[in-house]
């Protein structure tokens, strides 16, 4: 039987040397290889390339996409100039997130981004961010834990009606390594989830199509055998896998 390849957005590594100083290498975590596998996907690095037509060429191979973590936008792409907290930016990933994305959704594969996957599918189709989560009101929750990667650390409460309601309930409880959230969300889209803070921690498109995005890790958990986490990766497979 076939099984559906997932194509998970890679990262690129800059070796600190002493050899090959500089040296830069394709690289994801590998609890994203992991948690796909245990959710049946085949799961395929996608190497971060520039050419609109090698783009194209990689989405029409893939059975879904998943957008991984990684730095921050660049703010200069939702119409904001930098920020004293802004973090690192990579702005050819941040190229290759809004090609994908856009390419993917054209095509109806399903899409999963995973923390800076979520900010990229928000400011793809046209939202905004906070640079840092000191610049909103109200927000007193640590979201970045200071434990191991697969340690649960806040809630997550779950809007009625979405598709992320189907797969967990009214909440969840999630890992958080963020320093950014959602500020506007995008046209066509609606936020699914929230922390008790009022972060954004979930949004997911409108319509029929799968384009969900998470804020924290669930492949961290999913590797790990959390079961509410291989349950996202499941569903995010199974529609990869319908449409084969
Ligand atoms: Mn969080």
């Amino acid at each position: 039987m076939t099984k559906p390849i997932i194509g998970i957005v890679g990262n690129i590594l800059v070796n600190n040397g002493p050899s090959f100083a500089g040296y830069e290498r394709v690289y994801v975590n590998n609890d994203y290889v992991k948690a796909v596998i245990k959710s049946g996907g085949v799961p395929v690095i996608l190497p971060i390339i520039d050419d609109e037509d090698f783009i194209i060429e990689q989405i029409k191979r893939v059975d879904g996409l998943l957008i991984t973590g990684g730095g921050d936008i660049n703010p200069l792409e939702y119409g904001e100039e930098p920020c004293e907290k802004l973090g690192y930016v990579l702005p050819e990933r941040d190229k290759f997130d809004f090609s994908v994305i856009k390419i993917a959704s054209k095509l109806k594969k399903p899409i999963l981004g995973i923390c800076k996957g979520l900010q990229a599918i928000n400011v793809a189709f046209g939202g905004t961010l906070f640079q840092d989560l000191s610049y909103i009101d109200g927000c007193y929750i640590k979201h970045m834990q200071d434990t191991r990667p697969n340690a649960l650390s806040h809630t997550v409460r779950v809007v009625k009606n979405t598709k992320l309601y189907r797969i967990f309930g009214d909440k969840v409880i999630t890992n958080s390594y963020h320093h950014q959230a959602v500020k506007d969300i995008a046209p066509n889209f609606k936020i699914s989830a929230l922390s008790k803070d009022g972060v954004v921690e979930g949004i997911e498109n409108q319509g029929e199509e799968f384009i969900v995005g998470v804020q924290w890790h669930p492949e961290m958990l999913a590797a790990n055998g959390n079961l509410d986490m291989l349950k996202l990766f499941k569903t995010f497979i199974s529609i990869a896998d319908s449409s084969l």
